[in-house]
C-alpha cells in the first residue's frame, strides 16, 4: 500500500483512528465532545477534566471524525490492503478500543443486512470478487474463509462449535496456522456473508452458554487467497486476517458478574500480551518478543513485526465521559505506529518456471561466450 505522509515506510504498521459520535448514555452522564481535530486529517487532541489545561495531542496515518462513513473508512483503511493481498502479500486489519467504541461497527457493521452501513469485512469481500472479475484470465483462484474466536485462551471455531479448543501450528510452507480449523471454499460474496452470519450467531450462542460477554473475546475472520498461473503453475498464497479485538478496558470497570480474579486475568491475557509484544517490538533494547505468551499474539505473530502489511484501527468514543480510555487507546496506537514489518510476496515458482529461468541463464552465458 502506498506510504502515507506520516508513515515512515510502507512496512510500518499503519495506524488509523476513528471516533464515533457520543451516544445517549454518555450525553445523559454529562459527557461533552472532547475531540479537537487537526485540519490535516492526521492529528487530534483530547481535552478532558483529568488533564488540567493541557490537551493530549496525537498524530496518526489518518484520523476519521465522528461523521465519517463506512465507505470513507473502507477506501483508506482496507482498499489498499486488498490490492496488496492480490499481489501476494499477507494483510491484517485489526480494530482496537474499549467496549462500545465502534470496533464491530467498523469491522462488520451494525447489521449484516444493512447494506448501506456494511462494515469493512463485507466491503473487503466485495472488493475481492471485483478483483477476481478483473483479473488476468490465465490465473486460477481459490478463496477460503475461516472464522474463530479467542476467549479465555481457547481458540473456538465459529463455523463448527464442536471445535472448542484448536491448536496453533507452524510449518515452513504455511507459516503459522490454526490446526484443524474449518475452511469454507467460497464462490460468491453472498456465500461469505452467510458464513459471517453463521459465525456471528455462533459467537452469541457460545457466549450466552458460558455466561460470558462477547466483548471479552477476540474474533478473527480469516480469508486465504490462492492464485495459480494456469500455464506456468506458479502459485501465490496470501492470508488476510480481519480482527475484532476484545474491549481494551480493564475488566474491573465493567465488573463482569461472578467473575473470579483468575478468570479476569485470563480474559485480559491476550490483550495484555499484545501490548507487551508491541512494547518489545518498539523497544530497541529488547531482542525477545513474547509472541508465545498468548494465543492471540501467536496467531498474529506474522502480522506484528513479521510477513504482513498491517493496519491498526483504533476506535474511540468522542465523549469526555470516556476521555481517559480514549487517551489510553490513542497511546496504544502511537506505540504501534513504530512497529516495522517485513512483508514479502508469498510466491512459489513451478518447476517449469525454474527450468525456464535456468534455460534463460544458460542461453545468456552461451551468447556471451559466443561474443
Ligand atoms: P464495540 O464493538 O467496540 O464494542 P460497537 O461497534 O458494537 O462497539 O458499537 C457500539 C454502538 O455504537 C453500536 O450501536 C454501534 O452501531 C454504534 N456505533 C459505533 N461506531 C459508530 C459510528 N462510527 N457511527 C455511528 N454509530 C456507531
Ligand atoms: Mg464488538
Amino acid at each position: 500500500m502506498p506510504a502515507t505522509d506520516t508513515q515512515k515506510n510502507r512496512n510500518n504498521i499503519r495506524v488509523i483512528c476513528r471516533f464515533r459520535p457520543q451516544n445517549g448514555k454518555e450525553k445523559k452522564a454529562g459527557g461533552a465532545d472532547c475531540v479537537n481535530y487537526g485540519e490535516d486529517d492526521h492529528s487530534v487532541a483530547i481535552s478532558g477534566k483529568g488533564f488540567g489545561a493541557t490537551m493530549k495531542m496525537f498524530t496518526f496515518d489518518r484520523v476519521f471524525n465522528a461523521s465519517s462513513t463506512q465507505a470513507d473508512v473502507f477506501e483508506t483503511a482496507a482498499a489498499p490492503v486488498v490490492d496488496e493481498v492480490f499481489k501476494g502479500y499477507n494483510g491484517t486489519i485489526f480494530a482496537y478500543g474499549q467496549t462500545s467504541a465502534g470496533k464491530t461497527h467498523t469491522m462488520q457493521g451494525p447489521d449484516l443486512d444493512d447494506f448501506h452501513n456494511r462494515g469493512l469485512i463485507p466491503r473487503i469481500i466485495d472488493s475481492v470478487f471485483t478483483h477476481l472479475e478483473e483479473a488476468d484470465a490465465s490465473l486460477e483462484f481459490s478463496i477460503k474463509v475461516s472464522y474463530v474466536e479467542i476467549y479465555m485462551e481457547k481458540i473456538r471455531d465459529l463455523l463448527d462449535v464442536s471445535k472448542a479448543n484448536l491448536p496453533i501450528h507452524e510449518d515452513r510452507t504455511r507459516g503459522i496456522f490454526i490446526g484443524g480449523v474449518t475452511e469454507i471454499h467460497v464462490g460468491s460474496p453472498e456465500e461469505i456473508v452467510n458464513v459471517m452470519k453463521l459465525g456471528a450467531r455462533n459467537r452469541i450462542v457460545a457466549s450466552t452458554n458460558m455466561n460470558a460477554d462477547s466483548s471479552r473475546s477476540h474474533a478473527l475472520f480469516i480469508v486465504t487467497l490462492t492464485q495459480v498461473h494456469s500455464e506456468s503453475g506458479s502459485r501465490k498464497d496470501s492470508r488476510l486476517y480481519l480482527v475484532d479485538l476484545a474491549g481494551s478496558e480493564k475488566v474491573g470497570k465493567t465488573g463482569a458478574a461472578g467473575q473470579t480474579l483468575e478468570e479476569a486475568k485470563m480474559i485480559n491475557k491476550s490483550l495484555a500480551a499484545l501490548g507487551n509484544v508491541i512494547n518489545a517490538l518498539t523497544d530497541r533494547k529488547t531482542n525477545h518478543v513474547p509472541y508465545r505468551d498468548s494465543k492471540l499474539t501467536r496467531v498474529l505473530q506474522e502480522s506484528l513485526g513479521g510477513n504482513s502489511l498491517t493496519t491498526l484501527i483504533v476506535c474511540c468514543s468522542s465523549s469526555s465521559f470516556n476521555a481517559p480510555e480514549t487517551v489510553s487507546t490513542l497511546r496504544f496506537g502511537e506505540r504501534a505506529k513504530m512497529i516495522e514489518n517485513k512483508a514479502k510476496v508469498n510466491q512459489e515458482r513451478s518447476v517449469a518456471e525454474y527450468k525456464a529461468l535456468l534455460k534463460a541463464a544458460h542461453d545468456e552465458i552461451a551468447r556471451l561466450k559466443g561474443k
